[in-house]
């Protein structure tokens, strides 16, 4: 069974304490940590029957965070599709929106290989100001045409909460990026849409940071949340990014929301985007999401990291496990 987590902030050892005494009687283990001017009980363990009402209202109490174990159901749909239903999601597209071919290409091509979204930036929030910083308006208009006609629903991050209207307006699934995933306001806007979410990982982010984040978005009334991990930052400089695994797991176990991997983030180049792509479906991740474009050395962001059509196609077959039944049907 899930179980949940309560962090319980105190005025000092012996109301943390008391709240201990109360908590281990309710078989939750526990751990008392000084915390600043505090004293922190934090409980792991936590039944999903809970009242934490009886704590707040002891002697020295400052604060209750509960986490409740199984956030939300463990399915996202959009449309036709169901994610962490057991069916890996594909999604699959640009970095950017550069022009109308290109992504419509690119959405002909994702489709025939098998992946159920087509993603493609309108905003790309570039390290530097004079890198191309996508197509704006045009860029989801262009997107949600090139999705309805390959039948394809469509993703794309949404940068404020100003935006997040039109977005809605052109986008299937809404996108926070991981430069924004502490954007509380942003947060708070998306917790209001009506689209789902998808929630990438902040680079620096921990796991309760993250899972702060989405209860932001479940909060405002949005239970439709899949989490993406896109990498983090580690002390390794071969590779964009290091792909979090066992971020993965744990999170699927702790907060029951689907988790999809992003190992083009991650990887930097295309070269190690297989490899972690298959290495996060066996780590048990819901989906995936990949950049492909028509021709990577002309890309106008992340053109490194982007498999060709012919390389995604090969991927979608070997993740179905297709090269190794046709192996065998040779032998
Ligand atoms: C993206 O998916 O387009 C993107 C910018 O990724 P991230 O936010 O993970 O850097
Ligand atoms: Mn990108």
């Amino acid at each position: 069974m899930l179980s949940g987590r309560v962090h319980i902030w105190t005025s000092d050892f012996v109301a943390a304490q008391q709240v201990r005494n109360h908590l281990v009687e309710q078989g939750i283990q526990v751990e008392i940590i000084p915390a600043g001017d505090s004293v922190l009980v934090n409980g792991t363990g936590v039944p999903p029957d809970f009242d934490s009402q009886p704590i707040r209202t002891l002697a020295g109490v400052k604060e209750v965070a509960w986490a409740r174990p199984q956030m939300r159901p463990g399915t996202v749909t959009v449309g036709e599709i169901t994610i962490g239903g057991g069916t890996p999601l594909l999604i699959a597209g640009p970095c950017a929106v550069e022009s109308a071919e290109q992504i419509e290409q690119a959405a002909r091509a994702v489709k025939a290989a098998g992946a159920h979204v087509l993603r493609g930036g309108a905003f790309k929030p570039r390290t530097s100001p004079t890198a191309f910083q996508g197509l704006g308006e045009t860029g989801l208009k262009l997107l949600y045409q090139a999705g309805r006609e390959a039948g394809l629903p469509v993703i794309a991050e949404v940068p404020s909460p100003d935006a997040v209207e039109l977005y809605s307006s052109y986008v299937d699934i809404l996108q926070i990026g991981s430069r924004h995933m502490q954007n509380t306001p942003l947060l708070k806007a998306v917790g209001k849409a009506t689209r789902p979410v998808l929630l990438k990982r902040s680079a620096t982010a921990t796991l309760d940071e993250w899972i702060g984040a989405a209860k932001y978005v479940l909060d405002g009334g949005n239970d439709r949340v899949v989490l993406c991990e896109r990498g983090i930052r580690t002390f390794d400089t071969d590779m964009r990014y290091t792909l979090d695994l066992a971020g993965i797991v744990v999170m699927q176990e702790q907060t029951g929301m689907p988790v999809i991997a992003d190992p083009s983030h991650a990887a930097g180049n295309s070269r190690w985007v297989a490899p972690l792509a298959k290495a996060a479906l066996a780590a048990g991740a819901a989906g995936l999401m990949i950049e492909v474009h028509p021709d990577p050395s002309s890309a106008l962001s992340d053109g490194a990291q982007a498999l060709t059509f012919a390389q995604f196609e090969r991927l979608v077959r070997e993740l179905r496990g297709e090269k190794k039944r046709k192996r065998a049907a040779a032998v």
